[in-house]
């Protein structure tokens, strides 16, 4: 009687571990610098250097994190995230999409500068081909400074990636608690923890105490991905600003240059004065795609109100902020020049 027992409570317990082993989710955490991997020299003062921290220092600070997962890292970059660039933006998508092709992990988690972290976060929105959760996470303040962020956004980060719900959600971003859209979600303050948010449409979902729990889904992820296997580079897309009283220089040097499309950052609703509005249209007219969006924060611009785009040869960014327009604009003209195809996109995507 005893021996069966013995047999009964051994099988129960295997099949216990291996439940365990089988449901442990394997993350692999891409590290690219940022202040998540800064280091300073005194915990009280701002001065600092992003992306000293390698990726296994970085890990090894939060052993927590092994508590949801079985956990790898791999150091993609080591910049600030003001040096991002469009190389590393292709080694980094095309490293993600050969991780899930190879089923060499169930997610993907980014750590990443917070300065252009949503326009990664965006791209990898837009390229990335598989449904598993890929979570970008950052920090406001580097590793050494006191009441530091980024053990905790790095632990909440994990945790999301974990979470089966994360799934079908498009790239995500995770920070200070809270979990945003890549396509929505943008940094507004320049040093303040709480920097990131969606101004449009607020955080899909919160993370607290270890738990995930959504809110909502954007409607906007669509199945098709655009495909960057075979591509070095992006076509020449430019951003210009939009203010009161200004002269078309800047657009006027832009267009020389040689750019496939220009963003234009604009006032209000897209506006323009007349000697910028002048010069979009000149660029227009020689085939450089120009899509006009906002510099206001919030918001769509319109197509065809108050401005007569059809007329003037222009796209709009729907409510997608200037530098998420140039991601968008860049990765459209990868596959066609044709105006009215690329507005579907900004409708879209
Ligand atoms: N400029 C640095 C970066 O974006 C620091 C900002 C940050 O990571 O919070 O990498």
């Amino acid at each position: 009687m005893k021996k069966i027992i013995l047999i009964v409570l051994s099988i129960l317990t295997f099949t216990s571990y291996a439940q365990t082993a089988s449901t442990q989710k394997r993350i692999i955490i891409l590290a690219t610098g940022g202040t998540i991997a800064g280091s300073g020299d005194s915990s009280t003062k701002a001065a600092y250097t992003a992306g000293k921290v390698p990726i296994d220092d970085l890990l090894n600070a939060v052993p927590q994190i092994h508590n949801y997962g079985k956990i790898t890292g791999e150091q993609i970059a080591s910049i600030g995230s003001q040096d991002m660039n469009i190389v590393t933006w292709l080694k980094l998508t095309k490293r993600i999409n050969e991780i899930f092709k190879n089923n060499e992990a169930d997610a993907v988690v980014v750590t990443h500068g917070t300065d252009t972290q949503e326009e990664t976060a965006y791209f990898l929105d837009l390229t990335v081909q598989y449904d598993k959760p890929v979570v970008l996470v950052g920090a406001m303040r580097p590793s050494t400074a006191m009441s530091q962020d980024g053990n905790r956004n790095l632990l909440d980060a994990v945790v999301v990636a974990a979470d089966e719900s994360s799934k079908t959600r498009g790239v995500i971003v995770a920070m200070d608690e809270k979990i945003f859209d890549a396509r929505d979600v943008t940094k507004t303050s320049t040093t303040n923890i709480e920097t990131f948010q969606s101004r449009n449409y607020g955080p899909i979902g919160l993370i607290y105490d270890g738990k995930v729990k959504y809110y909502y889904q954007s409607l906007r992820n669509p199945a098709k991905k655009f495909d960057v296997t075979k591509l070095n580079s992006l076509p020449q897309v430019e951003i210009v600003y939009g203010y009161a009283d200004a002269n078309a220089n800047s657009v006027y040097c832009i267009t020389n240059s040689g750019p496939k499309g220009i963003v234009y950052a604009g006032m209000g609703n897209g506006n323009f004065g007349a000697p910028v509005g002048k010069a979009l249209a000149e660029a227009a007219k020689k085939g450089i795609i120009v899509c006009r969006s906002a510099r206001a924060g919030s918001g769509r611009v319109t197509l065809d109100n108050e401005v007569k785009d059809a007329e003037l040869g222009f796209v709009v960014a729907d409510d997608l902020n200037p530098q998420k327009a140039r991601v968008l604009l860049m990765l459209s003209l990868t596959e066609t020049n044709d105006r009215a195809k690329i507005q579907q996109n900004f409708f879209d995507y």
